[in-house]
């Protein structure tokens, strides 16, 4: 796999999984846009360029229609495209249903699925004028299963699918693809808040007998980015060790 050339923005992406995925298509070759709403997409951005390749920080509120239109603009001014965005910033706000505030409904929806709205229509208008492009966005086996507590992140990322494969079909003709990979239990900050009654209960239920790392999600993110990945579209992906079983 080699993504020379090409340009990529990645959400999220000041840690987690979203750090890992910018600094796999930086060793990959592209350049990478480093977006967060916090000092730490500066670091993420000075690793990259530590390493010899191009990269940006945006500080940006992917869940705001006009930071996203900020945060593309200065994008495209700077490297003059973006062929590859990767829709992965995310928060949960976990609930049971019945005690679920209208607050914590609205700030998950706003920004784990309008962000993914925002951010690909925004960057959908250069793809299209390219006809070239790779749209990936992070969904989860929580959209797929659902998960207690969790009814507000599972509407949001099971959105995510809907979304995609609607784009997926919209933008075929012109060499655009557009996926989804639903990772299950990762070890990041957002996995961290688990308790370890919690965490043992989820072990036992993941075929593999173990939580996955940021890496095994950007080794995949590399793999739909790629020339290789041209015939997949619409598809979702699992990351999961075999969790969801989909
Ligand atoms: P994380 O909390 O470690 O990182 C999320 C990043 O998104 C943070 O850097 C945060 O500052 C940033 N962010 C939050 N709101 C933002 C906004 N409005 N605009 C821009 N950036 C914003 O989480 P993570 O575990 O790395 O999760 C990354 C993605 O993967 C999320 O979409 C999450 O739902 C998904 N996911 C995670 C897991 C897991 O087990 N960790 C499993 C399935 C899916």
């Amino acid at each position: 796999m080699n993504l020379s050339d090409r340009v990529a923005l990645v959400t999220g992406s000041g840690q987690g999984i979203g750090r890992a995925i910018a600094l796999k298509l930086a060793e990959t070759g592209a350049t990478v846009i480093v977006n967060d709403v916090n000092g730490r997409a500066q670091s993420v951005a000075d690793e990259i360029r530590a390493t010899g390749r191009q990269s940006l920080a945006v500080l940006a509120d992917v869940g705001s229609s006009k930071d996203v239109a900020r945060l593309v603009e200065t994008a495209v001014s700077t490297f003059g495209k973006i062929d590859i965005l990767v829709n992965n910033a995310g928060i949960s706000r976990d609930q049971l249903l019945i005690r679920m505030s209208d607050e914590d409904w609205d700030k998950v929806i706003n920004i784990n699925l309008k962000s993914v709205f925002l951010c690909t229509r925004a960057t959908l208008k250069h793809m299209l004028r390219a006809r070239w492009g790779r749209i990936i966005s992070i969904t989860s086996v929580v959209g797929l299963v659902g998960n207690p507590g969790q009814a507000n992140y599972a509407a949001a990322k099971a959105g995510i699918i809907g979304f995609t494969k609607t784009c997926a079909k919209e933008v075929a003709s012109r060499s655009i693809t557009a996926n989804t990979i639903a990772p299950g239990f990762i070890d990041t900050e957002m996995t961290k808040r688990l308790l370890k009654s919690q965490r043992q209960e989820l072990l036992k239920r993941i075929p593999l007998g173990h939580f996955g790392s940021p890496d095994d999600v950007a080794e995949a993110v590399a793999f739909l980015a790629s020339e290789e990945a041209k015939y997949i579209t619409g598809q979702i992906l699992g990351v999961d060790g075999g969790l969801a079983g989909i």
